[in-house]
């Protein structure tokens, strides 16, 4: 049985200059989880995951994997960024942005390791780009797009994966693959920690959720986040026109 490790986030606080993005987060999250990170715009999702790695300053806060700093054990965490952030135009093929994700093996200018490639061409095979491996990502779908990036966090055989919103602008072939492939991270004993916007019956798949509104508002399990009391904190206006905090009404509406 695969020991667990747990990633903790201590006090975390981010400004942008006068804005206070996170105030005083603390969680903790075991592997071999999936947890959803959920919240209105503007909540605070993306500077989470970008304090996480550190892409950003933090005014106050720790983070510790297995019991260690995080920032010395950065090779852990794979990220995924915000479909927004990445320069799709930029003249790089499907096999080099996923072997981007070995670099760090081999650094920029090393020789590429036959064991690299054999992860690059495996972890393309999971997300079914292989044949296109050859291919500008500019030319690819959306949600090709989106594999391209969840083939490169694999490819970096990282204990922790941070995913910023990975089923934006995806078909639903790319969602139930993506879904797949979260649920057997979670059987190798990952730690997935997943930006999302979907609302309804997707949210019961996380084995935990966090929902945010600068602070943290709730944490636990789906069942126990989705209250109309929780959502009322988080989104000023509750989730259904019932006073019963069910789970069952979020299908019911949007609300980002
Ligand atoms: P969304 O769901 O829209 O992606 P989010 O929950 O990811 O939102 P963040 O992008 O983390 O929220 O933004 C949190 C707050 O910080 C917002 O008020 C946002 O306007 C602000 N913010 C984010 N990035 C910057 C920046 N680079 N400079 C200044 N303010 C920023």
């Amino acid at each position: 049985m695969l020991k667990a490790q747990m990633l903790e986030v201590q006090n975390l606080s981010v400004s942008y200059r006068e804005i206070i993005a996170l105030s005083n987060i603390s969680f903790s999250l075991s592997s071999g989880s999936l947890v959803g990170l959920i919240g209105a715009n503007g909540a605070g999702k993306s500077t989470l995951l970008k304090a996480m790695l550190e892409l950003i300053p933090a005014q106050s806060g720790q983070i510790f994997f297995d019991g260690q700093p995080l920032k010395k054990q950065r090779h852990k965490v794979a990220y995924l960024p915000q479909r927004s952030q990445i320069d799709w135009d930029y003249p790089v093929t499907v096999w080099n942005v996923v072997m981007m994700a070995r670099t760090q093996h081999s650094g920029w200018f090393g020789k590429v390791s036959r064991q690299s490639k054999e992860i690059v061409r495996q972890a393309l095979e999971r997300v079914e780009l292989y044949e296109l491996r050859d291919r500008p990502i500019k030319n690819l779908s959306g949600g090709q797009q989106q594999r391209v990036f969840l083939a490169r966090a694999l490819a970096q055989q990282a204990e922790i994966l941070l995913l910023d919103e990975p089923l934006t602008a995806v078909d639903k072939k790319t969602e139930a693959l993506m879904w797949q492939i979260y649920s057997e991270l979670k059987q190798e004993g990952k730690t997935l920690l997943i930006s999302c916007h979907e609302w309804g019956s997707p949210l019961d798949r996380y084995d935990q959720l966090l929902l945010l509104n600068r602070q943290l508002v709730a944490s636990g399990t789906p069942r126990q986040v989705l209250t109309n009391k929780n959502i009322q904190l988080a989104y000023g206006a509750p989730f259904a026109p019932t006073n019963q905090d069910s789970f069952d009404h979020t299908d019911e509406l949007l609300f980002c």
